[in-house]
């Protein structure tokens, strides 16, 4: 099989929003090169749904975006205005997503799960997949965090006879009107989903490691990527830097304000254990529950690439700046694996429509160099 698999000098590994900005940047560099007659830039993009819109679908109907859709922009072409008061709904991205692809023709096959990416002869990448193998020089791996739900472990979850769902599986309200519901997480999914299920059920309780800090109400997309970009030129320059954290924990969208200027979104401590029909907490209170959200977070998805024995801290890859570059979006000691969109560990901002290109762009700078020191070690 080896060597009939499919060649490419990129393989991009997931088709949301980071990796369709790296397919704009690829398209652009490949297209430059002919045009000044240097070669090309083979690329792919491979994406494990059958669908368009990366986890966007996969989101609760009520998420709204932090930003306007003027701050919510890949490379290339603005998202289109959304005709609602309100910022954006998920159903908008999906669509923007879909119609980015399209506007491109970007190059993307699915469904097509990558397994491993493995180093092989010749200085090149294997890349396993569910419909056979590629051979790449490098990849640009953009798989998000949506298929890693992160449940804390508490005492007694295993013996809870409700309901329990991460809201990576939640879809809605509807599900749970008229029942006792706890939330538990400190940022933004726990305080839109707390919003949400207010209307319909008999008891909502949302609990947080510490009180949530609402950001000022002003403060949006745009206002984070701005303050994440100064935080990395402060680090770069060695300043000190208050950095993104420091704005608060919750963007205040619309639901969020209306449920907080009501009284009716406070947190609570949290929970000592689950029990079998409720949750306790430290000071001894009992709360009988029909079901618990976990608003938790998620974890980057690398499971993909754990034969190259990256390093990795923290459950994340230690990434540096490439050559030339100011973006840490490559892997330590690996030039040939690039990282893209998982969080400011690899670009400011850059899990966020908005941020995320011009991390990619200097992904996509990182791998040409890279095939033209391959061309000139070949030619
Ligand atoms: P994803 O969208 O998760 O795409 C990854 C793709 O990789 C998927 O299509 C998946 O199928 C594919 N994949 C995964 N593993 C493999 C594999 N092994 N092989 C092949 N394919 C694979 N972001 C904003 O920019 N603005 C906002 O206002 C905003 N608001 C948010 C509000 C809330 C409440 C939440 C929870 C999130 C919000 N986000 C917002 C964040 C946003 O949802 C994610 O950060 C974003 O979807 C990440 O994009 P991505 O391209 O990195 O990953």
């Amino acid at each position: 099989r080896r060597g009939t698999d499919p060649q490419v000098d990129v393989c991009v590994i997931g088709a949301g929003q980071a990796g369709l900005a790296a397919g704009f940047y690829l398209q652009r560099a490949d297209r430059e090169r002919r045009r000044r007659g240097v070669g090309e830039l083979s690329w792919v993009v491979l994406d494990a749904h059958d669908r368009p819109g990366g986890s966007w679908p996969d989101t609760w109907p009520s998420l709204r975006l932090f930003s306007p859709a003027a701050y919510s922009s890949l490379p290339g072409w603005p998202m289109p205005r959304w005709s609602g008061e309100d910022n954006p709904p998920a159903s908008h991205v999906v669509a923007y997503l879909r119609d980015y692809e399209q506007r491109y023709g970007l190059d993307v096959r699915r469904p097509v799960r990558v397994h491993e990416v493995r180093r092989d002869a010749g200085e090149r990448l294997r890349v396993r997949t569910d419909h056979g193998d590629w051979s790449a020089r490098a990849v640009i791996s953009a798989t998000g965090t949506q298929s890693r739900p992160f449940v804390p472990a508490v005492p007694g979850a295993d013996d809870f006879e409700g309901t329990q769902v991460h809201t990576a599986g939640y879809r809605g309200p509807a599900a749970y009107a008229g029942q006792r519901v706890l939330v538990v997480g400190g940022a933004n999914s726990a305080a839109q989903v707390a919003a949400d299920l207010l209307p319909v059920v008999e008891r909502l309780h949302w609990a947080a490691l510490r009180p949530p800090r609402y950001l000022p109400d002003h403060v949006d997309g745009r206002v984070l990527f701005e303050t994440a970009t100064q935080a990395v030129r402060d680090r770069a320059a060695g300043r000190p830097t208050p950095g993104v954290a420091s704005l608060g924990d919750v963007v205040a969208v619309p639901p969020v304000r209306e449920a907080r200027d009501r009284g009716r979104l406070r947190a609570v401590p949290m929970v000592e254990r689950l029990t079998r029909t409720g949750a306790r907490w430290p000071d001894g209170r009992e709360e009988p529950l029909d079901a618990v959200v976990w608003a938790t977070g998620f974890r980057p998805a690398l499971g993909h690439l754990r034969a190259l024995g990256l390093a990795a801290t923290d459950g994340r890859l230690l990434t540096e700046a490439p050559a030339g570059g100011t973006m840490p979006v490559q892997a330590a000691g690996e030039p040939r694996v690039l990282l893209l969109g998982y969080g400011d560990w690899c670009g400011p901002a850059s899990a966020t429509l908005v941020g995320v290109g011009r991390p990619a762009r200097e992904a996509v700078a990182a791998v040409e160099a890279l095939v033209d020191r391959a061309d000139r070690v070949d030619g």
